[in-house]
């Protein structure tokens, strides 16, 4: 699990991320709100803890945007601001909860949890794409209407691009997910399994484009 924070007290960002490193999380730290907002659109998170209260791009600007770009993210926003407009506020732009400073580490850590078990329940519902539904964690699909069993790496890689249909999903972040466990595969293994898909699901209708040296992206019907 991949975290990110994104808190301009020094201090409270420190204290945050070795509490949730101790408790076995990938935590990834920011002050400023732009770079945040760098790294979440680069990178695969989990779930993204934000300050409200930032320099720059603002917390709740950070929020709404992310809200349109990546609409399944769960998103933990901290306020020291025990203002109950700005608990509104981070809420209708789209935090999936809040925490008013200043709180317990484990209190934070608990609604961490939560919402990470909260979002992997949504994960675990269906997923329609044009002809494919997908339920991520079970191998089986269905294409055009025809169960198919895939095999895992292939597997993995379309759930990776489904969940993120329309965005790009990067090399390195695929890499790590097809190898788990296990060494990362070659760049040349995962052109191939990408080659795979493609032949799987280009009678469908459905295109996995390549983003040379950057990634791939499985596009949603109706893109161009
Ligand atoms: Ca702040």
């Amino acid at each position: 699990m991949r975290l990110l924070i994104v808190e301009d007290d020094r201090q409270l960002r420190e204290a945050l991320t070795d509490l949730l490193r101790q408790s076995g999380f990938e935590v990834d730290a920011f002050a400023a709100g732009d770079q945040a907002f760098n790294a979440l659109l680069s990178h695969d998170y989990d779930l993204a803890i934000v300050d409200l209260g930032l320099p720059g791009m603002d917390g709740l600007a950070l929020v709404r945007s992310l809200r349109r770009q990546l609409r399944g993210l769960p998103i933990l926003v901290v306020t020291a601001r025990d203002a109950l407009e700005d608990r509104v506020a981070g809420l209708d732009a789209g935090a999936d909860d809040y925490l008013v400073k200043p709180f317990q580490l484990q209190e934070l850590e608990a609604r961490v949890r939560a919402l990470l078990r909260r979002h992997r329940a949504d994960r675990n519902a269906q997923i329609r794409i044009g002809a494919l539904v997908l339920t991520p964690g079970e191998p089986r699909v269905s294409l055009g209407g025809v169960a198919v069993d895939l095999p895992a790496s292939e597997f993995a890689l379309l759930e990776a691009l489904a969940v993120r249909a329309g965005r790009v999903v990067r090399r390195d972040d695929l890499a790590d997910r097809l190898g788990r466990g296990t060494e990362p595969p070659s760049d040349t293994a995962i052109e191939v399994c990408v080659h795979r898909l493609r032949r799987r699901l280009s009678p469908l209708g459905l295109k996995v484009r390549t983003l040379r040296g950057f990634g791939y992206l499985l596009e949603l019907p109706g893109d161009e």
